[in-house]
C-alpha cells in the first residue's frame, strides 16, 4: 500500500474511533444526548458533529470542537450553529469561540504513526460500558 492510501485509510479509521468516543462521551444512562437540542437517541443513530468543519485538520479531532448531535441538528440544520455556539460558551466560556477559530488557520500535520497513536487512545477511552 502506498503512503497516500495508507494515510487516507488511517484518517478514516481515526474518524471512526473518534466519532464513537465522542458519542460515548456524550451519552448518559438514557442514551446519547444531542449537544444542540438535547434530544436523546441511540448511539448508532447519532452523529459526531463538528463546530468548525472537519476539513480543517487542526480541529478534526479536537474534543472541544466535536459533540454528539442528532441527524436533524447535524444535517438538516447544518450543525444548528447558533445553538452550538451558545452551548460551547455555556460549557467552556466565551473564549472557546476564539480558541477554535484561531486553531482553524493552523497547519496541522498528522503522520500515520501519530494518527495510529490517537486511534489507540480513543479506543482505550471508549471501553466504559454504556447501555446504548
Ligand atoms: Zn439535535
Amino acid at each position: 500500500m502506498n503512503y497516500t492510501s495508507q494515510y487516507q485509510k488511517t484518517v478514516k479509521e481515526l474518524d471512526r474511533a473518534f466519532s464513537l468516543y465522542i458519542r460515548h462521551r456524550d451519552s448518559t444512562e438514557h442514551g446519547c444526548v444531542c449537544f444542540t437540542c438535547g434530544s436523546v437517541g441511540y448511539l448508532e443513530e447519532m452523529h459526531a458533529g463538528h463546530f468548525i468543519s472537519r476539513k480543517w485538520l487542526a480541529l478534526r479531532w479536537d474534543e472541544k470542537n466535536v459533540h454528539a448531535q442528532c441527524y436533524t441538528c447535524n444535517v438538516t440544520k447544518n450543525g444548528n450553529m447558533k445553538k452550538y455556539t451558545e452551548r460551547l460558551v455555556e460549557m467552556f466560556g466565551s473564549e472557546i469561540i476564539k480558541y477554535l477559530f484561531d486553531r482553524k488557520s493552523l497547519v496541522a500535520t498528522h503522520s500515520v504513526p501519530e494518527m495510529k497513536d490517537l486511534i489507540r487512545k480513543y479506543k482505550k477511552l471508549d471501553i466504559v460500558p454504556k447501555p446504548f
